[in-house]
């Protein structure tokens, strides 16, 4: 065969015209590795050409009159080409131009078509640097993609164009063509013809409104298939397992004495359906939200404590090794007098320890396991398990999950998060899983005060520490960076924690950041605990979970460096007493006026769910909470604050597909299995064919 006939969608994008090795290889860093993949990068932007000088960019037509060197201010010189047009003279305008050009472009008496951004100059229309058009440009649409560094539009659409005539009628069709029909989109190869070609400014418009049917189609099968996936994943959770707690009445009473409160309303609630759940021999996949404090570590005790007294091990997992800590030495309490016993299990546990602690938990001597995923990296046995805590999960993703279930087991699992995630990013991002909201906090807790600085102000911000600081209470001062560095403006806390001291020479500061040993964490947070620290400096290793009671004032320099979810988990640090609290949000001297609006919510707001839905809509999809890091999917074309409506239909139809043809067996659905098996093959394989 051929080289020419062997070509396919999946072939790197240098068998396209006037690409080279560099541009390929920029090309690829850019994500654009095939010749699939461009025909997939859709334009970032149209621009129509045209005469209206409404827009940013126009044309100016004309006949070239004659041409002038002149010397600017500085001493350079600069072309100025005269053109008459029907609405009287107007200059191109060209400087650091090359001797030879463009006078010799222009012929006088000749008519030429000048586009770019138009601007007066000695009082008439003038275009900087216009681009000679083709008089068959004009009322064409333009398409402008995004593109690495050097790479022109011009070289780049001519091997998009050839890619798109020689082998988009290689693409195949992947939505099912009941669906397309029923929404009236079109075929694959026409919606991605005129998305690259819209050929009318109507068109283009409608592009990028989100509203043209080309696009939508796009946005809707990248969401369809994100659903479709979800939902086999949740049926899968239906057949495994087999594990069904016993959960009788009795063994209620015998947890109650050991709990240290009384449960709030919310809290029995989320029990209850953990509950229903464990019961069930399904396996459970449950997120359970709560706002920060709001209290669900102990909801996580009492299911692990019921597994074990079904004879089962837990493990509660944790991101960090001070969370995971904090959680055993909880735990630990909690469990005294009880006769289960846990253990901790983290990257920083000796060799010698950690073999002597797998050797007990292979031995089902411990029954709760604490740590960070060194638990589910290492080669960890465990002798029943049957219950797993993830908390903080959106630091975990579903390989991590699914790691745990290759270790033998499929324990019933509880995801926790105390981000609260806006009902569409749930939906989207969740649809897997059943949801529980601890919607209210344990009694006597005041809302911390919140406060937003100007960086001008941070001498105001000091005195209002000082005033409020308290004999024996505690305060958290929160920088973005470990050490000062030249490329950036961020505040470190090696620096500044000479500050706070030398602002408060009385108290005793100390230092916490994510680089230092796990010991010297250890000491620090048990000093702030203590009272031995009244001060701590930190990074953001204190957003999750930490919880010092005494703990008053949070203070957070280049605060709009930050989401506000973000700063909703660290303002959660303090408050958690019944004493009147407060954090101080300094923003950096360069903040934009909505960066320092963002703060303004923060001192309006103190429920977490309003302002996951302010920052989602403030900050977009991308930003919200780091999905870039999470493991979350990114979408290519769906924009999910944008497309709330298309979220809701797709579900519905993949959920419907799902419950009628739940291995999708049919003929009908045969186009969804062979997509779904040639984009995700590992899941296919796990959760259709498993
Ligand atoms: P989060 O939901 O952020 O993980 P925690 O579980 O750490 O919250 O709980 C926050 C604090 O509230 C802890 O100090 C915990 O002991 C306390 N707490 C939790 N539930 C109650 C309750 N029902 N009554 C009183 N205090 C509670
Ligand atoms: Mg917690």
């Amino acid at each position: 065969m051929s080289g020419d006939t062997e070509t396919r969608l999946n072939s790197s994008v240098n068998v396209l015209p006037g690409f080279g090795t560099k541009t390929v290889q920029a090309l690829e860093k850019f994500g654009i590795s095939t010749v699939h993949d461009i025909i997939y990068a859709l334009p970032m932007r149209y621009e129509h050409i045209t005469t209206a000088l409404s827009g940013d960019r126009a044309v100016l037509a004309g006949t070239f009159e004659r041409s002038m060197i002149v010397r600017t201010r500085q001493g350079k010189q600069m072309y100025q080409a005269i053109f008459k047009g029907e609405a009287g003279f107007f200059y191109g305008v060209w400087l650091h131009f090359n001797r030879q050009f463009p006078d010799s472009l222009l012929n006088a008496g000749e008519s030429y078509h000048l586009y770019g951004s138009v601007t007066r100059y000695n009082g008439v229309l003038a275009i900087f640097h216009p681009e000679l058009l083709d008089a068959n440009e004009l009322g064409s649409v333009r398409r402008i993609y995004s593109l690495p560094g050097k790479l022109s539009q011009k070289v780049y659409q001519k091997a998009l164009d050839s890619a798109i005539a020689t082998y988009l009628p290689q693409v195949e069709e992947t939505l099912p063509e009941t669906l397309r029909i029923a929404y009236k989109y079109p075929d694959i190869h026409d919606s991605l013809h005129t998305l690259h070609h819209p050929q009318t400014e109507a068109n283009a418009k409608l592009i990028e409104g989100g509203e043209h049917p080309a696009l939508l189609r796009m946005i809707y099968e990248e969401l369809f298939y994100l659903q479709l996936r979800l939902f086999l994943r949740k049926q899968s959770y239906m057949r495994e397992s087999g594990l069904a707690f016993d959960i009788p009445h009795s063994m209620l009473e015998e947890i109650v004495p050991i709990m240290p409160f009384k449960l709030t309303a919310a809290q029995r609630q989320a029990l209850r359906e953990i509950f229903a759940d464990m019961k069930s021999s399904y396996q459970m996949n449950r997120l359970l939200q709560g706002d920060v404090g709001s209290g669900k570590t102990i909801v996580a005790f009492v299911a692990c404590m019921v597994a074990a007294k079904n004879g089962f091990q837990s493990v509660i997992l944790a991101p960090t090794e001070v969370l995971a800590e904090q959680h055993y030495h909880n735990l630990s309490k909690f469990l005294q007098g009880t006769g289960f016993s846990a253990c901790l299990l983290t990257g920083s546990v000796k060799t010698k320890d950690k073999r002597q602690i797998k050797e007990a938990i292979a031995g089902g001597d411990v029954q709760f396991i604490v740590g960070t995923h060194a638990i589910i990296q290492d080669d960890v046995v465990f002798s029943k398990l049957g219950f797993a805590v993830i908390d903080e999960q959106h630091r975990f993703g579903v390989k991590q999950r699914k790691a745990l279930m290759d270790k033998g087991f499929t324990p019933d699992i509880l995801l926790m998060t105390a981000t609260p995630i806006p009902r569409t990013l749930a939906l989207t991002y969740y649809g897997d899983l059943e949801m529980s909201v601890i919607d209210s906090m344990p009694p006597g807790r005041i809302p911390p005060i919140t406060k937003a600085f100007r960086e001008l102000q941070l001498a105001e911000m000091f005195r209002y520490v000082e005033e409020h600081l308290n004999d024996g209470d505690r305060a958290y001062f929160v920088y973005p960076a470990i050490e000062d560095n030249e490329s950036s403006t961020l505040k470190s806390v090696t620096q500044n924690v000479k500050n706070v001291q030398r602002q408060f020479p009385k108290k005793r500061v100390g230092l916490l950041h994510g680089k230092m040993k796990a010991d010297e964490k250890r000491q620090m947070l048990a000093d702030f605990q203590s009272g031995a620290i009244d001060i701590l400096v930190s990074t953001t290793v204190v957003e999750v979970g930490v919880d010092v009671k005494d703990a008053t004032i949070i203070v957070i320099e280049n605060a709009d460096r930050f989401g506000l979810a973000q700063l909703h988990q660290l303002r959660g640090r303090v408050g958690r007493n019944d004493k009147q609290s407060h954090c101080l949000l300094v923003a950096s001297s360069e903040v934009s006026e909505t960066g320092f609006r963002r703060l303004r919510a923060m001192e309006q707001f103190t429920s977490g769910f309003k302002l996951a839905e302010l920052d989602l809509e403030l900050r977009g999809q991308g930003d919200f909470f780091g999905i870039k890091q999470s493991g979350m999917p990114e979408f290519q074309f769906a924009d999910i604050v944008r497309d709330v409506d298309i979220v809701k239909r797709a579900r519905a139809d993949a959920q419907a597909i799902v419950s009628s043809d739940p291995h999708l067996d049919d003929d009908s659905n045969k186009l969804l299995r062979t997509v779904l098996m040639s984009r995700w093959q590992d899941e296919y394989e796990l959760f259709l064919v498993g």
